[in-house]
């Protein structure tokens, strides 16, 4: 949520080249809402799994638009994968991301390519789900995961949108990275400075 507040004007110019330039607010409201219910939760004692489950509820309700539902399908799908028992093991939280992954692309109906957050989630879950697979530690695998994703956000640029509301002004957006894309990566890198 801090990340996104530091970020909410530059997402916000970003969706206004082809979109309706409210992702930095959607992502404001999205992000701090889910950070109230997380702190309620975790104060009653919810574990893992509940503390998520009700981030993505509140999530989806506050923010409105298109990443709003989105971005509660990742949540939800990491609290499921993570369940309220023991800590998680490193390939149990890249389980959780290469579900969310999935649960984004058929909740949305984009693949690589449509210049959309999907661009972002693909590579992030792989990257995670083959570092974590050969051993590689939590903090480390994520820190590449988180990499893979900053450079596939920019690659965005290159593209044409084919979902979402960019799609009717397709041209206008070569040059400039999509918006939801450009989140998830500045989400992935602050999570990695949180985890432990
Ligand atoms: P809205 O488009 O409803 O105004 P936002 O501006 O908050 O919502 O979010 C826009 C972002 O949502 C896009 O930049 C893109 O990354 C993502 N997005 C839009 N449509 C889809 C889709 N069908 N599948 C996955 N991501 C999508
Ligand atoms: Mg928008
Ligand atoms: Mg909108």
């Amino acid at each position: 949520a801090d990340t996104i507040d530091t970020h909410a004007e530059e997402l916000g110019r970003i969706d206004a080249v082809a979109g309706d330039g409210d992702h930095g607010i959607g992502m404001q409201r999205g992000s701090t809402a889910a950070r109230q219910a997380a702190a309620g939760a975790h104060a009653q004692g919810a574990g893992a799994g509940t503390v998520l489950a009700r981030a993505a509820d509140a999530w989806a309700d506050e923010a409105g638009g298109t990443s709003g539902a989105l971005w509660g399908t990742i949540l939800r799908a990491l609290g499921t994968a993570l369940g309220d028992q023991d800590a998680p093991t490193a390939t149990r939280v890249a389980d959780g991301v290469a579900q969310a992954s999935a649960g984004v692309r058929r909740l949305g109906g984009a693949e690589v390519g449509d210049k959309t957050m999907v661009d972002v989630l693909v590579p992030f879950a792989d990257t995670l789900t083959a570092a974590t697979a050969t051993g590689t530690p939590l903090t480390e695998a994520w820190d590449r995961a988180a990499t893979a994703a900053e450079t596939a956000a920019a690659a965005t640029a290159d593209l044409l949108p084919r979902k979402g509301r960019a799609r009717p002004h397709a041209e206008k957006s070569l040059g400039t990275p999509d918006a939801g894309a450009h989140s998830l990566a500045l989400i992935a890198r602050a999570v990695h400075g949180v985890l432990l």
